[in-house]
């Protein structure tokens, strides 16, 4: 008999590669301009690159502690403590990860098991589901409406049920760039407290916000912060999203739990970057100042774009913006999207493919981490449409 090693063994077989992989090919096969998948084109401060050499130099290339550098530990829960007023032990209540995506798959292996339901608020960020799949639990969706996406704490409270786990939340919000207000979190305070349910904050872009408005981090919010592992990146807030590197914050019960997994998942992480990080953060103006920056790239690249025929709401926080192009066609936004690539060379991210059922809300996801010169030749081809 011939050896069939798919025949129903896969485990996500509806999984396929994502969208952020094939956009981008598609993107280099047609020497498009690329605003799809979020990264910045700009590079690196050279005070941290020279960091992470001067730790290479001074020998720090073997493995770093399964928890992370201790150092960075104490960094990260200096500014966290700094910025939320919620102390993270470094010992037992921080680890640094392979970039948010590890801590979430991490977060998810650690407690979700067969038969466990997971809220997923969606349009979601892709590598939730998989990850819930793959341990045998199952997402149950609240899917938002464009273009204001907000949460129906109403409807979100039906979804619970006695085999919820878990509750997934993103703020800033990746694709929508909605923020998550004080009161939002307040109402998803209450609707958890009478539960066991574990809060999962996917923070990445927690210091990307826009226009003097606060990120109500899931650690400001003391019952919640007692269930939730708060995820963050160093990609997105030091324009390194190659390094993979980022954290996960949990009280010390939870965090057990999740090194167990880590430390057999990866052990540790790259230890010269870790010495480097440690360094860097001691400047808070290294994170503090990325608001301001990258609000004016948003403010930039929406002037540009203000005569075009799309429309948009400016985004809250990510460097992300949604544009809606239904007065230019009403096509499904991956044909629009596609064509943008092929016809006018110029990359976007349709949203469908993080809705509920591909749901098409007639718009694409445009990444402004983008050199000035960069969002000028996207501004031009955006107006000649
Ligand atoms: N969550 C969201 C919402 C994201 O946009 C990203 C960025 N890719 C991640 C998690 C993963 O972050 P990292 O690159 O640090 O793994
Ligand atoms: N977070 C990035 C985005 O939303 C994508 C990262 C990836 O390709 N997995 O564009």
């Amino acid at each position: 008999m011939d050896y069939r090693p798919l025949l129903n063994a896969s485990k996500l077989p509806d999984v396929k590669t994502t969208i952020f992989t094939t956009v981008g090919n598609l993107a280099k096969e047609h020497n498009a301009i690329d605003l799809s998948q979020g990264f910045p084109n700009f590079e690196a401060e050279e005070e941290l690159k020279s960091l992470v050499t001067k730790a290479m130099r001074e020998g720090h290339n073997q493995y770093a502690p399964m928890q992370g550098y201790y150092g960075l530990r104490e960094q990260i829960s200096e500014k966290i403590e700094s910025l939320h007023n919620r102390k993270y032990h470094p010992e037992s209540e921080i680890t640094v990860t392979v970039g948010a995506t590890e801590a979430i798959f991490t977060a998810i292996t650690a407690f979700v098991g067969k038969g466990d339901e997971v809220i997923v608020i969606k349009p979601a960020y892709d590598c939730y589901e998989p990850a819930i799949i793959v341990n045998g639990g199952k997402p149950v969706y609240v899917q938002l409406d464009a273009p204001n996406f907000k949460i129906d704490w109403t409807a979100f409270q039906r979804k619970i049920t006695d085999k919820t786990k878990m509750v997934i939340i993103n703020t800033p919000h990746n694709p929508s760039g909605t923020i998550l207000s004080k009161w939002d979190m307040e109402q998803l305070e209450a609707i958890l407290k009478p539960t066991n349910i574990i809060l999962l904050s996917d923070e990445v872009y927690e210091h990307i916000i826009f226009d003097e408005q606060t990120h109500e981090s899931a650690s400001r919010f003391p019952d919640l912060a007692q269930r939730s592992f708060v995820c963050a990146s160093f990609g997105k807030t030091f324009h390194v999203t190659g390094w993979k590197i980022g954290y996960c914050a949990a009280p010390s019960e939870l965090m057990a739990e999740f090194r167990k997994v880590h430390q057999f998942a990866v052990f540790c992480v790259d230890h010269p970057v870790q010495r480097a990080l440690a360094e860097y953060l001691k400047n808070p103006s290294h994170y503090l100042d990325l608001n301001n920056f990258y609000q004016e790239k948003r403010d930039f690249f929406l002037n540009g774009i203000k005569s075009s025929k799309f429309k948009f709401k400016p985004t809250q926080g990510t460097y992300f913006q949604l544009l809606d192009y239904t007065n230019i066609s009403l096509e499904e936004d991956e044909v629009i999207g596609k064509r943008l690539i092929t016809q006018n060379s110029l990359a976007s991210i349709p949203i469908s493919s993080f809705n509920v059922n591909n749901r098409n809300d007639y718009m694409l996801r445009f990444c402004f981490a983008k050199k000035q010169e960069t969002l000028e030749q996207a501004i031009e081809i955006l107006c000649s449409l």
